[in-house]
């Protein structure tokens, strides 16, 4: 770069050019910043909705490119959060385009080292008969004096951060219905 066109970029004199007195402008934007485009600018169209992760309920604007997702923003219009969202919500784009996110069913057979996949019908059949041989091992009808317990100790749940409130609701409705009486999520502990 010549003396000239460094002298012409200092600081000070892109700000007097540009008009932006306080340096919070055009002045201090690089030339890499200013050849980005925002991914919400190339969207096919924007779907309103809720994020889901918790009771809060903040708007989001979810900009779609390709019918695939391309960016998870705070909604301005919503009365509840007027465009803002939490880390959490504001990384929902990350966890639905994760490329590690596991789509498939993964086990660990006891003593195993590997996981190995199994069909979502095959799992869903080994956790039910674990489910309902555990209960039935567990199960306390009453407790030493005859009082009514009609739970089991054998069986807990523990939800993960990114269970959302529908996911909770039913994972509460299930295992209350179960007799189980140890249920959490991550949000609590
Ligand atoms: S953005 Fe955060 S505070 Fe708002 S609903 Fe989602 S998780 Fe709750």
């Amino acid at each position: 770069m010549s003396i000239a066109k460094t002298f012409l970029e200092w600081p000070v004199l892109r700000q007097l050019r540009e008009g932006d007195f306080l340096g919070r402008g055009p002045a201090v934007a690089s030339e890499r910043t200013k050849s980005l485009t925002p991914r919400t600018v190339e969207a096919d169209r924007v779907a309103k909705s809720v994020c889901p992760y918790c009771a809060v309920g903040c708007g989001q604007k979810i900009f779609v490119k390709d019918e695939k997702i391309v960016q998870i923003e705070g909604d301005p219009d919503s009365p509840i959060s007027r465009g803002r969202l939490c880390p959490k919500g504001s990384a929902s784009e990350q966890l639905v385009n994760n490329p590690t996110r596991q789509t498939k069913v993964l086990y660990r057979a006891p003593h195993a080292t590997e996981w190995t996949r199994l069909s979502m019908a095959e799992a869903t059949e080994m956790i039910a008969d674990r489910i309902i041989e555990t209960r039935a091992r567990t199960w306390q009808g009453t407790d030493d004096e005859g009082r009514r317990l009609n739970r089991t100790m054998g069986i807990a749940s523990l939800g993960g951060a990114t269970l959302d409130n529908e996911e909770n609701y039913l994972i509460k409705k299930l295992f209350t219905g179960l007799g189980a009486i140890q249920i959490e999520n991550q949000a609590r502990i």
